[in-house]
């Protein structure tokens, strides 16, 4: 802030006003609040999924272009017919604080440091603060989603855990389930592990966020699980709000990103001169 005379910039694209997304938009518009961030939210119209998707580009490459935004995060589920690729396509990768652009993927993938997606990032600080050992463990990651599931079965195989990724057509996820010691459940399914199919000690992770009788509930069943695992985190409470801290800390090392490529910029410019 006293270096570049403003607070960082984020904003927060929501595509068709879904009640879970203006939550979520209250959420990380507070955080921003809280600890100074300039958040912004883009609301994005349009009649039907065609008309959603030329907004949507149109609003990102606007935001790409805006020098008082330094993170852009696009508010998912999309509407239906609206594509992910529509993102994907149009976000700038020094703007990709979720980590959703092809560039941010493949240096993931390729084991070197670029934006990983929050929610992945905030999983893996949670299995950390466990005080598991992720080295050598038998992990079982529930969902293959691009933005959960499949980035942080990358990111334990890149810390050496043994990982099985699991999914709807899976077979015999409780057996699989039993093997772990850490086990991540990001599918969107209350319920859908109980603390019987756990192994004792076992880590585990609830990413998943449901509405259920008009309350927010995860894939876990907590009440089951608790008693079964060594660690395991809370919905409402646990992945969600580290996810927003870790989003905002994404945001300062974009800003930072973005000032050194300036520089870099201008550093060649007058190199040539
Ligand atoms: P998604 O794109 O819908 O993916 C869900 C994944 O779960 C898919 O891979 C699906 O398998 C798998 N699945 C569905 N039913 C299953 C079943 N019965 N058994 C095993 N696997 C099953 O969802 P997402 O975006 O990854 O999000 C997953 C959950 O995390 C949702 O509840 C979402 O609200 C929550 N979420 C939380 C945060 C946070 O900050 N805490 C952030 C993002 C998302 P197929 O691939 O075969 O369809």
């Amino acid at each position: 802030m006293h270096r570049h005379g403003r607070p960082p910039g984020l904003a927060v694209v929501v595509c068709g006003r879904s009640a879970p997304s203006m939550v979520y938009l209250e959420r990380i518009l507070k955080a921003c609040a809280q600890v100074g961030i300039e958040g912004s939210f883009v609301d994005v119209p349009g009649e039907d999924a065609a008309a959603q998707e030329r907004e949507l580009a149109a609003a990102i490459r606007r935001l790409n272009d805006d020098p008082k935004v330094n993170g852009i995060i696009v508010q998912m589920p999309l509407p239906e017919g609206v594509r992910l690729r529509t993102v994907v396509d149009a976000i700038d990768p020094l703007k990709d604080i979720d980590g959703i652009h092809p560039l941010n993927a493949g240096l993931l993938r390729l084991g070197y440091e670029g934006f990983i997606p929050a929610t992945a990032h905030a999983a893996l600080e949670m299995i950390h603060r466990s005080g598991a050992t992720i080295r050598g463990a038998d992990a079982v990651v529930i969902g293959r989603s691009p933005v959960v599931g499949m980035p942080l079965a990358f990111i334990l195989t890149k810390e050496d855990a043994s990982v099985t990724v699991c999914h709807s057509k899976t077979r015999d996820l409780p057996d699989k389930v039993k093997s772990a010691d850490l086990v991540v459940v990001a599918a969107g399914v209350p319920g859908l592990v109980t603390g019987d199919m756990l192994k004792g000690g076992a880590v585990v992770i609830d990413v998943g966020i449901n509405v259920v009788d008009g309350k927010i509930v995860g894939d876990v069943d907590f009440d089951s699980a608790e008693t079964v695992a060594s660690a395991i985190t809370p919905v409402p409470g646990g992945v969600g709000p580290l996810t927003n801290a870790l989003l905002l800390s994404h945001l300062m090392r974009a800003a930072q990103r973005q000032d050194q490529a300036k520089a870099d910029h201008a550093g060649r410019g007058s190199t040539s001169a």
